[in-house]
């Protein structure tokens, strides 16, 4: 028997992850690509708009402006997966993350590089990209290193 807890978390193999582009969605992946993390502001009023909405939910306009973040993320929740229907050994944190760089934008995505006993909510992690099908790349979000939290 293997310790599940112990096994550091993963993302799916990129080959049985493929996204559905759309016009509103583009930019993301596009920015993605080239390991950006981008979120759609509304031109008019400000709010972000993440995921992606055709009309802004606080003023309906439709006007956005793609502006870059930092990469920089907090756990608001997450969830442990242990095995799918045919990878047993997977182990999987699907989370949904905080932006601090854009208030009220949300992400969905996986922690990954770190045993699931050791996510815990609220705890800093930066960005990571991870290929998938089509050349696409997908956001993970992984612990910062302590190096890196000795920079402000
Ligand atoms: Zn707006």
């Amino acid at each position: 028997m293997s310790a599940p807890l112990a096994t550091p978390a993963t993302t799916l193999p990129g080959q049985h992850v493929r996204i559905a582009v759309n016009k509103h969605t583009e930019p993301f992946w596009q920015a993605a690509q080239q390991r950006r993390l981008v979120a759609p502001r509304c031109t008019d009023c400000g709010t972000f708009r993440l995921p992606p909405t055709p009309f802004c939910p606080a003023c309906q306009s439709t006007a956005v402006t793609w502006v870059q973040l930092s990469g920089q993320a907090t756990v608001y929740s997450f969830a442990v997966v242990h095995g799918i229907p045919g990878l047993p050994d997977l182990t999987l944190v699907p989370a949904v993350v905080d932006l601090p760089d854009a208030p009220g934008a949300r992400l969905v995505s996986n922690i990954v590089g770190i045993a699931p006993s050791d996510v815990t909510i609220g705890m800093t992690v930066r960005v990571d990209f991870s290929p998938i099908t089509d050349g696409w790349m997908l956001p993970v979000f992984r612990p910062r290193t302590p190096h890196e939290s000795e920079v402000p």
